[in-house]
């Protein structure tokens, strides 16, 4: 017997003797205990409740015409990292390209002239390892206290880190109240194996030591974990658990490397490890909630944000609402698109193109000016991993 209806917008779920009601779009959830049937009394009554609407002709919260600017600013800031992940996206090295200070002061003044919300919001991301240009965050944080201070708004600051940074500047950014997140994937064997150092040395040490002092402060940061098949998610959830962390995220490893497409993962490749298809990585997933229940982790994936939260896109780059700009002044619509080096950039803008039909935008930055798309509006996908 189904057990599993969507009616509108709103799926029905069977659970015993009850009904779980959910409307992603409207955000609502509700428990009854008698099938919500078109037209009955409890139908009725949840739909004046906002469940069972139509369902939107589209997910996308912004068009071209509505789209009221940036809502928040990322800086690539590197693409220099200590570590050498063996699936870096970014094939970050161990001294690459880094942004000026010039860029970075002027990439915020542009974003905060155009910004009409209450709230600056700040995320420093890789392309390498942030914390490489701590003395870059320090300057570009204390201009955002005077500009938001200027104009009356709040600020917010997020950093991805690969958890290598030493406690004082993890002390830092517990000062300034920024939310944390550490790219780590488990247990010495698979952190050693998958994030060594650059030198070949392991980075599972550090790392640990980093996630116990900010569990120590009781401060929430979460962990940003990437499986892959040939390891078990209950003993690598297990192992965060036990270390106190609370919240986790889950990607599965993508099928590609450090060197791009000369890199091939997969179960008949060189390489130990390789990407879930996508019945493994449910199955996993399914398996590491029972564990982070026991722990009382909160655990996600951005496919949850699908059902969870109605959207449309595959991630927050792909909003069109968060302007990423590169060590070298691109305005990027993609974490993952650090340079125009990438031979899968050009793909990128022509798939774009041909999908959504919208115009490139011109930006400019200081006396950089560079033309790029700014929306990658996709169900259920990410462009770029779907090209790779
Ligand atoms: S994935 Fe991140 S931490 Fe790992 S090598 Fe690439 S930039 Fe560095």
């Amino acid at each position: 017997m189904q057990s599993t209806y969507l009616i509108e917008d709103t799926l029905v779920v069977q659970g015993g003797d009850s009904y779980i009601v959910y409307s992603p779009f409207s955000g609502k959830i509700a428990r009854v205990f008698s099938f919500p049937e078109k037209g009955t009394e409890i139908f009725l009554s949840l739909h004046e409740s906002g469940f069972f609407n139509a369902l939107p002709e589209s997910t996308r919260k912004d068009d071209i015409e509505t789209w009221r600017g940036f809502r928040s600013l990322t800086l690539l800031v590197t693409r220099s990292c200590n570590l050498a992940c063996i699936y870096c996206y970014a094939a970050a090295k161990k001294s690459g390209r880094t942004m000026s200070l010039n860029l970075a002061l002027q990439s915020l003044k542009w974003f905060a002239e155009q910004f009409k919300g209450n709230t600056i919001r700040i995320s420093f991301h890789g392309g390498g390892e942030p914390t490489l240009e701590f003395a870059l965050i320090q300057e570009v944080v204390k201009e955002a206290y005077y500009l938001a201070q200027k104009s009356s708004k709040k600020t917010r600051f997020q950093i991805v880190t690969n958890g290598t940074a030493s406690i004082g500047i993890f002390d830092w950014f517990i000062d300034n109240n920024f939310g944390i997140s550490i790219s780590a994937d488990g247990p010495a064997f698979i952190q050693n194996r998958n994030r060594p150092f650059v030198n070949g040395k392991g980075s599972s040490e550090i790392v640990e030591k980093n996630i116990r002092y900010l569990v120590s402060r009781n401060y929430p940061f979460t962990i940003r974990l990437t499986f892959s098949s040939i390891d078990d998610i209950r003993e690598i959830v297990r192992y965060f658990g036990n270390l106190g962390v609370k919240s986790l995220h889950v990607e599965p490893l993508f099928p590609h490397g450090r060197e791009y497409k000369r890199v091939i993962f997969g179960k008949e490749s060189e390489k130990e490890v390789y990407s879930p298809d996508g019945k493994e990585f449910v199955t996993s997933f399914f398996k590491a909630m029972g564990v982070a229940r026991e722990f009382g982790i909160r655990i996600t994936n951005s496919h949850i944000g699908h059902l969870t939260k109605g959207l449309g896109y595959f991630c927050g780059s792909a909003s069109g609402r968060s302007m990423i700009v590169t060590d070298e002044g691109f305005i990027s619509g993609c974490l993952e698109v650090v340079d125009d080096q990438d031979s899968d950039f050009e793909l990128l803008k022509k798939i774009h193109l041909w999908l959504m039909k919208l115009p490139l935008l011109d930006f400019k930055i200081g006396t950089v000016a560079f033309c790029f798309p700014v929306k990658i509006v996709l169900q259920d996908m990410c462009v770029l991993v779907a090209a790779r």
